[in-house]
């Protein structure tokens, strides 16, 4: 299993299998790190330009000039340099449960962002890849016996602290709307 720098396992054998696509992928294919960041990578910024900023992963199969495919077709993100992908799905990954935030609130978050995958240093090429877990399976994945892709359900005292918190909201939500109802 992959690790952290700090040796604790990240809950999977392959952060690429569970990347979302690039960051930097627009809707249209092109690279965005190439036309926003040209300054630092020249090289690759120049080479994207050339290509009409076009994805170099997912532009293949056309006549551009991207990164060879493997066997079964799917895009290989390992082999970009710029590739990132920071999960953005307000749930955690490995048992479902979602966010909840109160607004005006500072409590500590139910989702914590888990790195699959470090961007790397130096002559390493890696990626930072990252997912939503909750608190409860982002410290059982670290503690080493969990894994991101386990058919897990929440666990108790997440479902409580939720449940805690989505009744709290309808409280203050009712009374908002208690506070209309009478204003004069
Ligand atoms: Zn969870
Ligand atoms: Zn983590």
């Amino acid at each position: 299993m992959e690790k952290t720098p700090q040796g604790t396992t990240v809950g999977v054998d392959d952060p690429y299998e569970h990347a979302g696509v690039c960051d930097h992928l627009t809707d249209d294919g092109r690279c965005r790190f190439a036309f926003e960041h040209p300054e630092q990578d020249r090289e690759f910024a120049r080479e994207r330009r050339a290509d009409d900023f076009a994805c170099p992963v997912v532009a293949v199969g056309t006549d551009s000039a991207g990164f060879a495919d493997d066997a079964d077709g799917d895009p290989e993100w390992a082999d970009c340099p710029h590739f990132r992908s920071r999960n953005r799905d307000r749930e955690c990954v490995r048992c479902g449960l979602a966010e909840r935030r109160m607004a005006h609130s500072d409590e500590r978050p139910l989702l914590e962002e888990h790195h699959l995958s470090y961007a790397g240093t130096g002559e390493n090429l890696s990626h930072e890849i990252t997912v939503y877990l909750c608190r409860w399976c982002h410290a059982k994945v670290h503690d080493s016996w969990a894994r991101i892709t386990d058919d897990a359900a929440p666990d108790p005292e997440a479902v409580a602290a939720a449940e805690q918190r989505r009744s709290r909201e309808q409280d203050e939500l009712g009374f908002e709307s208690a506070a209309d109802r009478y204003d004069p």
